[in-house]
């Protein structure tokens, strides 16, 4: 079972190492701690596993060939567990960093200090910012495939973006919609070559190139997207009952954006060791500014900050 609440009673006051956050790179975090004999809380809002919770298949990540997001996330969270981290749904709202003090509170209100805290807080959904769609959430209009995908058995639904979570998104949808259409602004995908192939081959899956959504229009459920051809300027309205957003993502480094450095997109600025300019104080994951945001790459953040802060704070 992935969701998993621990009575408070059962959570410290003080930890060695406290991680805010709960996907890939807090869990290879918790591990790699765990190994060094540092004692280590993972505190997420919703579910362990982060954003692989909402991954339909990862087909990239070393030893696991094909895997489904989800098992993923439940394999690795029990690796964490295994080793003796310690787990709490909640949410932080504030981190604490006051001379040699570093601490977070909870929405409870209880604080919780550490030695070292990990930032590992991941991204949300980037939204088109168009109308209709904020209204339309819910009511057919998804940032979650995996999470929304089987409400559109034998539908026409619609993904928006060319990287690899719309092409992913697309191939998954495929299986379960009458017809996917991806929307995307230029004429060449994002996504890896191999999911291209993938989804082109795919007889459901069509593609708009060189559009844009324009709107989304419906009353008490989406009705219709009106898209424009960025080269020709002409709109054209496509009737579906679904449509997914898939443009990438922002970092939620709100907690500490008033007290580490951010670069000009809000994302956490670390060395190689995964410090932010704050001692004791590091970020990992998607959340920190890197070139390459993967699976793989959030897990190794996670040991590299672990091996730093057990080599020269314990
Ligand atoms: P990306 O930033 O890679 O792609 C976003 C896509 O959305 C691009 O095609 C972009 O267009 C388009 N886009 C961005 N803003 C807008 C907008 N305002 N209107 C219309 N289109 C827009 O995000 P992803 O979420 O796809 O991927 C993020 C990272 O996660 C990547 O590093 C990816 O490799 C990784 N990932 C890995 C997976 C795996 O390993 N299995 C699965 C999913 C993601 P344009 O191309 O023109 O910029």
């Amino acid at each position: 079972m992935l969701f998993e609440f621990r009575y408070l009673e059962e959570i410290k006051d003080q930890y060695d190492v406290l991680i805010a956050g709960g996907g890939p790179a807090a869990l290879g975090a918790a591990v790699y701690s765990r190994r060094a004999g540092l004692s280590v809380l993972i505190v997420e809002k919703v579910l362990e596993g982060g954003q692989l919770n909402f991954t339909t298949y990862v087909d990239n990540y070393l030893g696991f060939p094909n895997i489904e997001g989800t098992e993923l996330a439940k394999r690795m969270k029990e690796h964490a567990e295994s080793l003796g981290t310690h787990f709490l749904n909640a949410s932080v709202e504030k981190i604490i960093v006051e001379g040699e003090t570093r601490a977070v509170v909870l929405d409870d209100g209880r604080t919780i200090e550490a030695k070292v805290l990990m930032i590992a807080t991941g991204t949300d959904p980037k939204k088109l910012n168009v109308p209709g769609e904020s209204e339309l959430i819910g009511k057919g209009v998804s940032y979650c495939a995996t999470c929304d995908g089987y409400f559109f058995k034998e539908k026409d639904v619609v993904v928006v973006g060319g990287g690899d979570t719309a092409i992913n998104d697309a191939l998954y949808l495929s299986k379960i919609a009458r017809s996917v259409t991806v929307i995307h602004r230029r004429d060449k995908l994002r996504a890896v070559k191999i999911l291209q192939d993938k989804a082109f081959q795919r007889p459901n899956i069509k593609f708009l190139f060189d559009s844009v959504v324009e709107r989304f229009v419906g009353e008490k459920k989406l009705e219709k997207v009106i898209v424009r051809n960025v080269k020709t300027n002409q709109t054209s309205e496509l009737h579906v009952e679904g449509v997914f957003i898939a443009i990438g993502s922002i970092p939620r480094s709100d907690l500490v954006k008033d007290i580490v450095e951010l670069d000009e997109n809000g994302y956490i600025i670390t060395n190689e060791w995964m410090e932010t300019n704050v001692p004791r104080l590091y970020a990992i994951g998607d959340v920190r500014k890197k070139n390459v945001r993967q699976i793989v790459t959030a897990v190794a953040d996670g040991a590299i900050a672990s091996v730093h802060a057990a080599e020269n704070y314990f």
